[in-house]
């Protein structure tokens, strides 16, 4: 916690200061121009790897980066992308997996997640990956499809397919790689180009 307060401690006295027209502005502006759904991952920092400011992106950070497909009940992740999609208007949206993601070898291996039943069930959301993944224990193929296999999740959102549909939404698929910093932008998604980062 030490950590934490000495960081807090330079914010304040280095960082703010030196964005004090932006804090500002952002004290009564909130118009994020992406939605960025990543893992929870601790090495995957969106704002880093992205080079992007305070205000510039709407963030839902999962295990795995798990997007559960639509239902009406009460989902903290659907009120998300619904708020960010119908509400702000953004019009990107980037689902971003990882190199060596705990989510996705806990699956490839068939690790035993017992002790973990709550870990265990939010993994379902990604039956689809599997079942788009030939090879098992193959976690980097797992990690590409488990992308894509949310990307179409995400498109059963309501609020998602009405702005697909009139051409208001553009959606993206990236494996980041923490080792290197490089970002794979997958093939089908958004635009074809790698973004080099
Ligand atoms: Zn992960």
């Amino acid at each position: 916690m030490d950590n934490l307060n000495d960081g807090l401690a330079r914010f304040q006295r280095d960082v703010f200061p030196a964005k004090a027209d932006l804090f500002a502005h952002l004290a009564s502006n909130h118009h994020p121009h992406t939605l960025f759904i990543g893992c929870s991952d601790a090495r995957v920092v969106p704002e880093l790897i992205t080079g992007t400011e305070p205000g510039d992106l709407f963030v839902i950070r999962t295990a795995g980066n798990l997007v559960p497909a639509y239902s009406p009940e009460a989902d903290g992740v659907a009120a998300s992308i619904e708020y960010a999609v119908a509400v702000l208007g953004i019009k990107d949206v980037v689902i971003c997996g990882h190199s060596a993601c705990g989510a996705m070898t806990a699956l490839a291996e068939g690790i035993d997640l017992s002790l973990a039943p709550a870990v265990s069930n939010w993994l379902r959301h990604a039956d689809a990956s599997q079942a788009r993944t030939p090879i098992r224990g193959d976690v980097p193929r797992l990690v590409k499809e488990n992308v894509l296999a949310q990307l179409a999740n995400l498109a059963t959102h309501p609020s998602v397919a009405k702005a697909l549909a009139a051409g208001e939404l553009n959606l993206h698929g990236w494996v980041y790689d923490i080792g290197s910093g490089s970002v794979e932008q997958l093939q089908g998604t958004g635009h074809q180009s790698t973004a080099a980062l």
